[in-house]
């Protein structure tokens, strides 16, 4: 089966490396470039998006953020998963909280903002500090503002009025101010919904975010009344999408209550885990769901924590002595910050995760690597 996804980036590689098994041969379009190519060789073919769609069996999507006129034109032909509606929701922060009021699962107290007098309102309203987001094209805590105080309304104020001078007619650029959430910790859902309804969902993870970007997530603790907070949130925002593939969702846990921070409609940074921890990776499940294939095993098979390579030339290969360490590289160039690749490291229980975690900072050090030694830690109190 030939299998088209929108964005050739790492995602859509590992999508690709998870399909290959089960006879899905998988070509990405580069949205950027608007070239069709080989997921993991980079390979550029002279094929046109219409005859790839054409090509193709099966159509998905690894990002969100994908022309209107692309996402017509795969949707036209009916072989388009997760849709239109749940790519488009996903991209465009004013819609995910439509969908979260619809379903009537909660998240943080916000206000829409198109004028100067929104933001004014906002900080009356809803508190400060403010955590203001472009409700389009932000990814990676970009596109995002703090407002801690009345003084800065109007500074903050000119830089939003740019962005929302810059969309169109076609694409209006929107923004939200949401309160500043004093969470305990953040939390994510992944899963997936095959086409005739049936879901499986995975352990839940716990994030740790250093400068508004993942760096580490863990899998594997017991979290019982959370896990069917989220469960229960999964399992109506994928029935009400009547959604078909793998989606993620993100929660700020407080004080054993979770608001959603934001849906994905896609494979996720959170569930890289999987490819280790799970039978089944999310990468699989959605390549199995889009394919019309059963679903996967989505059961913990080992506590797995990833560490995320951000910015570095490649991946120390010292990592590689552990034992249950993987490397998973991803064969872009490097850029400070980038998303270049990710450990996993599994373990027969949190102790030993612990350990292992903290083995590895003898090769991964606190300012290249955030956050290690400090969850390896918190690991041991529980
Ligand atoms: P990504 O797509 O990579 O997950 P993003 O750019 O879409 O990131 P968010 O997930 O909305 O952005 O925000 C990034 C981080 O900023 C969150 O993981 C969280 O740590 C913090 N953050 C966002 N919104 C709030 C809020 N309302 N209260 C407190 N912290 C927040
Ligand atoms: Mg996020």
């Amino acid at each position: 089966m030939n299998i088209l996804i929108l964005g050739a980036g790492q995602l859509a590689r590992m999508m690709s490396l998870a399909g290959a098994p089960l006879n899905l041969n998988v070509v990405a379009y580069d949205v950027g470039t608007k070239q069709i190519k080989h997921p993991l060789t980079g390979e550029i073919y002279t094929t046109s998006l219409e005859q790839a769609i054409s090509d193709a069996d099966v159509i998905t999507a690894e990002f969100e953020h994908i022309p209107d006129d692309v996402l017509t034109l795969c949707c036209n032909s009916n072989k388009f998963y997760p849709g239109k509606a749940a790519i488009k929701t996903g991209g465009d922060r004013a819609l995910e909280k439509a969908l979260l009021n619809k379903t009537g699962v909660e998240c943080a107290p916000y206000q829409l903002i198109t004028e100067k007098v929104h933001l004014e309102l906002a900080a009356k309203n809803l508190g400060k500090p403010l955590v203001i987001k472009t409700c389009q094209a932000g990814y990676d805590g970009k596109g995002q503002w703090r407002l801690k105080s009345d003084v800065q309304i109007d500074e903050i104020w000119s830089e939003m009025a740019e962005f929302i001078a810059s969309g169109t007619q076609d694409a209006p650029h929107t923004i939200i101010a949401e309160k500043m959430i004093p969470f305990d910790r953040e939390v994510s859902i992944i899963g997936a919904r095959d086409k005739h309804g049936n879901v499986a969902i995975y352990p839940l993870t716990e994030n740790e975010h250093t400068n508004g970007v993942l760096t580490l997530s863990v899998a594997g603790k017991n979290n019982q009344n959370v896990e069917a907070q989220a469960n229960d949130a999964f399992t109506k925002i994928a029935n009400e999408l009547n959604y078909v593939g793998v989606l993620a969702i993100e929660f700020f846990d407080v004080m054993g209550t979770l608001l959603v921070n934001e849906i994905a409609p896609r494979v996720h940074n959170s569930g890289h885990w999987t490819q280790q921890g799970c039978h089944c990776s999310q990468f699989e499940n959605h390549m199995r769901a889009v394919a019309g294939l059963p679903l996967g095993n989505t059961e913990l098979k080992h506590i797995t924590a990833m560490i995320n390579v951000l910015g570095q030339a490649s991946i120390p290969a010292e990592v590689l002595t552990l034992p249950d360490v993987t490397s998973h590289w991803y064969g872009k160039t490097a850029k400070p910050g980038r998303k270049m690749g990710h450990i996993n490291v599994s373990a027969h229980n949190m102790n030993d995760l612990s350990d292992k975690l903290s083995q590895l900072t003898d090769y991964l050090p606190e300012h290249d690597y955030p956050g290690i030694l400090k969850t390896a830690e918190k690991l041991i109190l529980g």
